[in-house]
C-alpha cells in the first residue's frame, strides 16, 4: 500500500500548491510572492518528477525488461527491486515464477532424457532381437549381445563369460588385452569378487579400481552383472572403461537391457534345443546327425583325417514291444541314450537316428578304437539289468555296423548305406554282434 500512500500524500500537495498560490495572489497583490510561489511550484513539480522516474518509473522498466528476458527463455535473470513496496513485491513474485519454472523445465528436462534413454536402449534391444532370430550361432550371438551393450552404455571394452549346464566355459572379449587372468585380477580387488557379482541379482559398479593393461593403460572402471536363465544358462556380462565411470543411469539401462536381452538369447537357445534335440531320449535327432556328418566330412576332408560312422539298432525289439508294451520299450530307448552316451568320448556324436536306431559318428580315431567302441557299447547293453514293472529282468541285445570314412565311401549318403549294409550283415550273423563294412564288402 505504500505507493497508493505516497500517490495520495502528492496529490494532496498538488491540490495544495495550486490552491494556496492562487489564493496567496488575490489576497497578496504582491508579484514577487506570486513569482516565487510559481518557482516554488516549478521546483516542486521538477523534485516530484524526479521522485516518479526513480520511485516508479524506473523500477517498472527495469520489471518490464528482465521480465522480458525471462519470456524469452533467459529464465536465470534476476529482478531486483530495493524499495520496498508493490513494485519490490511485484519483482520477488516475478523472480518465484521464473524459479518454479527452471525447476519444472529441470524436472521435464530429466524426464525428456529417461525417456530418450529408454528408447534408445529400445531400439538396441529391438536390433538385438532381430539379429537373434535370424542367427543360429550362439558364440555370434553372445557377440552381438557384448557389442550391443558396450553401444548402449558406450563403454570401451566388454567381456562374458558364459557357464553352461554341462559345466563347459566361454570367455568372449572385445579386447584381447582384456583376457580371462586380467577379469580375474580385475574381480579379486573387488570386494566379494566373482562369487559376489554371481550371488547379486543387480549390477555390481565399481569407479575406483587400477588394473594395469599389458599396453601401459589401465582399467579405472567397471559395471558387472550375472544373469541367469530359466534353461539353466548362466553368464557374467562385464563393461568397462579407462577413465569414464558408470553411473547410476548407466547402472539402470545395463540391467534393463542385459536382463531382457539374456531372456531372448536363452529363450532362442530353448528353442533351438527342441528343434535340434530327440524328446524321448533327449540325443540329438536326425536333422542335426545329417548336418553333423556332412561338417565332419568337411573337416575330415581339408585335414585327412577319417571319421567312422556306428548305426546301432536294438534287436528283436518289436517282439519287446509286443511282449512289455510301448510304454516299457520307450524307457528302454532312454536308458539305451545313457549307455551309449557313456560309452563314448565328449568329441564323439550321439543322435537318435529314428524308432529304435541310433548313429553315432566318431572323429579323429581309427578302426581299432572304433571297433571296440562298438563292441563297449554291445557289451553295455547286453549285461545291463532292464528292470521291469513286474520286477523282472529282460534281456537286450543291439547290433552294430560299422562304415569309415574315406576309405568304405567318400559321399554322405553312400557312408549311411555301407553302415546300415554292415548292420543288416550283424543281424543276418544272428545279431548281439558289431560288423565293419571292411569285414563284409566283396572286393570289386
Ligand atoms: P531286428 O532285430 O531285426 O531289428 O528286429 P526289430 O523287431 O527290432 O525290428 P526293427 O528294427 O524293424 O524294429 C522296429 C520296431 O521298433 C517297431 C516298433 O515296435 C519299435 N519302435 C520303433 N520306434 C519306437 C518307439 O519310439 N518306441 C517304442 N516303444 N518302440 C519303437
Ligand atoms: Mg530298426
Ligand atoms: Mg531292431
Amino acid at each position: 500500500m505504500k505507493i497508493k500512500r505516497e500517490f495520495d500524500r502528492l496529490t494532496l500537495l498538488i491540490i495544495l500548491l495550486f490552491s494556496v498560490i492562487p489564493l496567496l495572489a488575490i489576497i497578496t497583490h504582491n508579484n514577487l510572492i506570486i513569482l516565487a510561489s510559481f518557482i516554488l511550484v516549478i521546483l516542486v513539480m521538477i523534485f516530484l518528477r524526479k521522485s516518479v522516474n526513480a520511485k516508479l518509473i524506473q523500477p517498472i522498466l527495469d520489471i518490464s525488461h528482465k521480465s522480458y528476458l525471462m519470456s524469452s527463455g533467459k529464465l536465470d535473470t534476476e529482478i531486483s527491486v530495493a524499495s520496498n513496496d508493490e513494485l519490490s513485491d511485484l519483482a520477488d513474485n516475478i523472480n518465484l515464477l521464473a524459479g518454479s519454472l527452471r525447476e519444472k523445465i529441470r524436472v521435464l528436462e530429466k524426464s525428456i532424457q529417461r525417456e530418450q534413454r529408454v528408447v534408445r536402449e529400445l531400439a538396441i534391444l529391438n536390433e538385438f532381437i532381430g539379429y537373434v532370430s535370424s542367427e543360429l550361432n550362439f558364440e555370434a550371438i553372445l557377440r552381438k549381445l557384448i557389442e550391443k551393450t558396450r553401444d548402449l552404455m558406450k563403454s570401451e571394452a566388454g567381456v562374458i563369460i558364459l557357464f553352461r549346464p554341462d559345466r563347459t566355459k566361454s570367455f568372449l572379449s572385445t579386447d584381447k588385452l582384456i583376457d580371462e587372468q586380467f577379469i580375474k585380477d580385475m574381480l579379486s580387488v573387488d570386494s566379494g569378487g566373482l562369487a559376489r557379482i554371481i550371488a547379486e541379482q543387480k549390477p555390481i559398479r565399481n569407479n575406483n579400481v587400477a588394473i594395469p593393461l599389458s599396453n601401459g593403460n589401465e582399467i579405472s572402471n567397471f559395471i558387472a552383472l550375472s544373469l541367469h536363465s530359466t534353461t539353466d544358462l548362466q553368464c557374467l556380462l562385464i563393461m568397462l572403461n579407462r577413465d569414464a565411470g558408470f553411473s547410476r543411469e548407466d547402472e539402470d539401462s545395463f540391467l534393463n537391457f542385459a536382463f531382457q536381452a539374456f531372456q531372448t538369447i536363452s529363450l532362442q537357445s530353448e528353442l533351438a534345443k527342441l528343434a535340434t534335440t530327440d524328446g524321448l531320449t533327449g540325443l540329438h535327432n536326425h536333422r542335426v546327425f545329417q548336418d553333423r556328418l556332412s561338417e565332419e566330412i568337411l573337416r575330415a576332408e581339408r585335414y585327412k583325417s577319417k571319421l567312422f560312422l556306428l548305426i546301432i539298432d536294438i534287436d528283436h525289439f518289436k517282439s519287446f514291444n509286443d511282449t512289455y508294451g510301448h510304454q516299457t520299450g520307450d524307457d528302454v530307448l532312454k536308458t539305451m541314450a545313457k549307455i551309449i552316451k557313456e560309452c563314448i568320448r565328449k568329441v564323439d556324436f550321439a543322435a537318435r537316428y529314428g524308432g529304435e536306431e541310433f548313429v553315432l559318428i566318431l572323429p579323429e580315431t581309427d578302426c581299432g578304437h572304433t571297433y571296440k567302441v562298438a563292441e563297449r557299447i554291445r557289451r553295455a547293453v547286453m549285461d545291463y539289468p532292464f528292470h521291469l514293472k513286474d520286477g523282472t529282468r529282460a534281456g537286450l541285445t543291439v547290433s552294430v555296423g560299422v562304415a569309415c570314412f574315406p576309405e568304405d565311401s567318400a559321399e554322405k549318403e553312400d557312408l549311411i548305406g555301407k553302415a546300415d549294409k554292415a548292420l543288416y550283415f550283424a543281424k543276418d550273423l544272428g545279431r548281439n554282434r558289431a560288423c565293419l563294412y571292411r569285414d563284409i564288402c566283396e572286393p570289386e
